[in-house]
């Protein structure tokens, strides 16, 4: 089956087809470092990491560049308000960011290049264009002509109208006297030797603009074209509509061939951001007691990512609710596998449920990465694997299938184990299992059984007792 992904550009769903077999290219927007992010943000970044370990547990060899935006007005404005440099201004907010990825089970990209760090670049693309034409010096800083591209607009699928009103809303009127056209967009903006945040060009002191940042870094660690360039929504227009003139203008080569865009988490109706003032970071989250296991699997569970996502802080229950569920099927299934469990062979009812629910989720993950449907597969497979572990109708090599399929699911999931697993970080796997067999041996009534797993973890140092609430322990 091959992988079918929702092109922006096209606005089909179609087949992925790398530029180099077996490789994928692939940017994502990163960060503006001017505030701790929110979970709106690590909707985008969940699901972008949802794509990137699909493609790679379908064998791909992913690339990933996320930048760090560590300049822009924002920054400036804040750091100055301190009194800080940019870098002690930013610091603690990248550092934030590093580990609420890390909490929320989110891999780290390949490369975090900060835009400070690339300014070299910068400064060589809008020589370039300026050179080609494309671009003109006014007044101190540097705009891309718009009309030298054809193309623009392509992307957003949005008329001349749309284009000129979107433009007209980001500008102030000094860059609206300087520029020729309204929809001509900063390359450079003019700035003076010792600014906060200014770096020398031929264009005379002054920083880069956004759009240029992500043009120069994607170009200069993947190359003139991208397989994938991913980002929320908001940034198709204008930020990815400029990043593709930027580009191609100075390539003459695609510069993206497929646009992930994921659609926005909402609060009462409007868009979680920063400049709402209506955001929720992870940390609130777990200081109120949500795990953040159950923040990924809610944030991307339920909810296909090209969906808006209403954001109720009682969902996050429900979500931990049926994450506890596959947990539990798990560490029954992990206690239960190939072990003492009468075989039941080849014909074992719970192997052929796990290899259905592992087809099911595979195929709603190649189908444009339909991880709420494929997450029916998989609660079809709790349900039907407890119905035959109950009646005593599944066996070791039933519950070792079952596994693997969870295990094959969890390669993109990445809560299940986890969940399973951190159930108590005091106790080691061993211990865990241990009490694994014994709440399953008890369950079948085997109670000889139970008793004999009781004794050697007491030869651990582990008292167990069963009491009204259910099994507890404590170490000697
Ligand atoms: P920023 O730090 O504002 O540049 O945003 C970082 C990433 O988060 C970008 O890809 C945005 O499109 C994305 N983003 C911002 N707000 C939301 C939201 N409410 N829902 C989903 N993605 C968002
Ligand atoms: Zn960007």
């Amino acid at each position: 089956m091959p992988i079918r992904l929702y092109n922006s550009l096209t606005q089909e769903v179609g087949v992925l087809h790398p530029l180099h077999p077996g490789r994928v290219h692939m940017y994502t927007c990163g960060p503006t470092v001017h505030d701790r992010a929110h979970i709106g943000n690590f909707r985008a970044y969940l699901a972008e990491d949802l794509l990137r370990r699909h493609l790679e547990a379908r064998g791909l060899k992913v690339e990933q560049v996320m930048n760090i935006t560590d300049v822009d007005d924002k920054i400036i404005a804040k750091a100055t308000a301190r009194r800080q440099t940019l870098a002690e201004f930013t610091a603690p907010f990248i550092e934030a960011f590093f580990t609420d990825l890390k909490r929320l089970g989110i891999q780290p990209a390949n490369h975090f290049p900060r835009a400070t760090e690339y300014v070299g670049a910068m400064v060589a693309l809008v020589e370039q264009l300026v050179a080609t034409g494309h671009a003109y010096e006014s007044e101190g800083s540097v705009y891309f002509r718009v009309e030298s591209f054809p193309n623009y607009g392509r992307l957003s699928h949005l008329d001349a109208k749309g284009l000129s009103a979107g433009a007209s809303g980001r500008i102030d009127s000094d860059e609206y006297e300087a520029k020729e056209a309204v929809r001509d967009f900063a390359l450079w903006k003019r700035g003076t030797e010792g600014d906060l945040a200014a770096w020398p060009s031929p264009f005379g002191w002054g920083r880069p603009g956004w759009h240029l940042e992500c043009s120069a870094m994607a170009m200069e660690l993947l190359g003139a074209s991208i397989d994938i360039h991913c980002g929320g929504v908001d940034n198709k227009f204008p930020h990815h509509e400029n990043e593709i003139a930027q580009s191609e203008s100075a390539t003459g080569k695609p510069f993206v061939r497929l646009w992930f865009h994921v659609e926005h988490l909402l609060v009462e109706g409007g868009k979680m951001a920063k400049s709402q003032g209506n955001f929720m970071t992870l940390t609130t989250l777990m200081e109120r007691g949500h795990s953040p296991l159950a923040v990924r699997y809610h944030l991307l569970g339920n909810t296909h990512y090209r969906q808006k996502l209403h954001f109720r802080e009682e969902d996050l229950v429900g979500a931990s609710e049926s994450l506890d569920r596959l947990a539990t099927f798990w560490r029954r299934c992990a206690a239960a596998q190939g072990g003492d469990l009468k075989t039941a062979g080849s014909g074992d009812p719970l192997a052929a449920a796990a290899q259905r629910a592992r087809d099911g989720f595979e195929a709603a993950m190649d189908d444009d990465l339909n991880l709420p449907r494929a997450m029916g597969s998989l609660h079809d497979l709790v349900r039907e694997g407890n119905r035959l572990l109950d009646e005593g109708r599944a066996g070791g090599d039933g519950c070792g299938a079952a596994l693997l399929s969870l295990r094959i699911a969890d390669s993109r999931l990445a809560v299940i184990e986890r969940a399973a697993v951190s159930e108590d970080p005091q106790l080691t796997g061993e211990e865990q299992q241990a009490l694994a067999r014994r709440e399953e041996a008890r369950r079948k009534g085997n109670f000889s059984k139970a008793d004999r797993i009781r004794d050697q973890l007491l030869e651990l140092g582990i008292v167990v007792e069963d009491t009204k609430e259910g099994t507890r322990w404590h170490r000697l």
